[in-house]
């Protein structure tokens, strides 16, 4: 007998039928909008540290990979069964639903796979293969794809191979590398790729011309964050052809969350000689001490500086009064040594009519949040991507084709 599976979504529960092999999971309809941008704008109190717009794209709530820290553990309705199970959900069909909405935008950004799962997890991606199909649909309206994986032994050579042929060279690879010991990484990522197939993955994209990041995202206290275990990581980088590496600290989690518990279990049970320290950094903040925190990225800054690398950091705030009302203050300010926090100017890309396929908006370097911020003058004359907002599919539908292009149209 099939056996069901129960969802929560607010009050309401919803029962579904599991799938054991080969990996425990469900498969629903794509319903909802697929696409998005960031979760926060510029304007909701600065917690906006992303420098460019990006189309997110989630095909599978729930990951393989299994890091006990992941962040995604602690959001509700599917990704709730996999915290609590183990269960992944697949969007059935997310790639035609996507490319339905896309077919209908002027303007679109690089797409991003995946913010909260392993857009390459085995066995679930080999099945069906719903993060390859969602980065064609891009690729074949010549709009550029990024991906961060822990799953360099598993990124299907032709989808670099296209990757690597895109009209404008804007596509990109990002690859998380925790540490070079393998003893760290199979902790906190159980079922990501070894070190060393990591490294050939990273070296499979440099070797086709595809600009590569490498990320210690993120680092942990007393494990990961020593001059010694970070220089070796960025010279290893460096090595391979890479310029630019992200890191941030391991949020994690509120207090009573379980995630939180867990994760400290992970380090007391693994690491017993750093868990004095994760008490420490941890005691006031889920993000960690932030003068603790500075020291880190000073070092990390130096160490990027020394080896000949740029550096940014991924989320990392620190809050901050303006007029006695509390905000985030981004981090990168200070400790990003690239104009944008990928290391790639990636800008937004556009077109005048709904049947030819997307080019780059010239003039523009895709760093949205420093137009945000008055720092550079924009160029898209697009309210929403000039404030850095937090971007639904109806923003996008909401942007038109330059003005002197319908003029242009008029007058023919
Ligand atoms: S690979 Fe990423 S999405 Fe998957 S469990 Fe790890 S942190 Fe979460
Ligand atoms: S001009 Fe500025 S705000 Fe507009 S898309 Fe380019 S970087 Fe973003």
């Amino acid at each position: 007998m099939t056996r069901k599976v129960k969802v929560r979504f607010g009050r309401s529960i919803r029962e579904f039928d599991l799938i054991t092999s080969p990996y425990p999971h469900i498969v629903v309809p794509t319903v909802k909008e697929v696409i998005h941008g960031w979760y926060y704008g510029y304007y909701d109190n600065g917690r906006r540290e992303c420098s460019s717009e990006r189309i997110l794209l989630n095909p599978y709530n729930g990951c393989s990979v299994s890091c006990p820290m992941c962040y995604a553990r602690s959001f509700g309705g599917y990704f709730t069964l996999w915290d609590e199970e183990g269960i992944v959900t697949v969007f059935k069909d997310f790639h035609l639903k996507l490319k339905d909405e896309l077919s209908r935008l002027y303007w679109a950004s690089c797409a991003y796979l995946c913010p909260s799962s392993e857009p390459f997890q085995k066995p679930l991606e080999n099945l069906y293969h719903l993060s390859e199909k969602s980065a064609e649909v891009f690729l074949d309206l010549d709009l550029p794809v990024e991906f961060i994986t822990k799953r360099g032994d598993n990124i299907p050579i032709r989808l670099l191979d296209k990757m690597a042929s895109h009209p404008y060279g804007h596509c990109f690879a990002q690859f998380t590398v925790l540490s070079l010991n393998d003893e760290v990484n199979s902790v906190f990522s159980p079922n990501g790729a070894r070190v060393d197939d990591q490294l050939k993955g990273i070296r499979r994209c440099v070797d086709r011309g595809i600009f590569t990041v490498v990320r210690m995202d993120p680092l942990f206290p007393g494990i990961t964050d020593d001059e010694k275990t970070i220089r070796e990581l960025v010279e290893c980088a460096k090595n391979l052809g890479v310029s630019h590496i992200i890191f941030s600290l391991c949020d994690v989690g509120r207090r009573g969350e379980s995630r939180r518990t867990k994760l400290f279990n992970v380090v007391k049970e693994f690491f017993p000689e750093a868990f004095q320290l994760w008490l420490k950094v941890y005691a006031s903040s889920q993000d960690g001490d932030i003068t603790y925190r500075r020291r880190v990225f000073s070092l990390a800054r130096r160490i990027c500086d020394e080896v000949g690398v740029t550096m940014a950091l991924c989320m990392e705030f620190e809050k901050v009064k303006v007029g006695g009302k509390v905000v985030y203050r981004g981090l990168n300010e200070d400790y990003m040594s690239s104009l944008s926090c990928e290391g790639i100017n990636v800008p937004i890309y556009w077109r005048k009519s709904l049947d030819e396929n997307f080019k780059p908006l010239e003039g523009c370097n895709g760093a949205c949040l420093l137009c945000a911020k008055g720092v550079q003058r924009p160029v898209c004359g697009q309210p929403s991507l000039m404030r850095a907002s937090a971007l639904k599919l109806r923003d996008y539908l909401n942007m038109r084709p330059k003005y002197s292009d319908l003029t242009f149209f008029v007058k023919k």
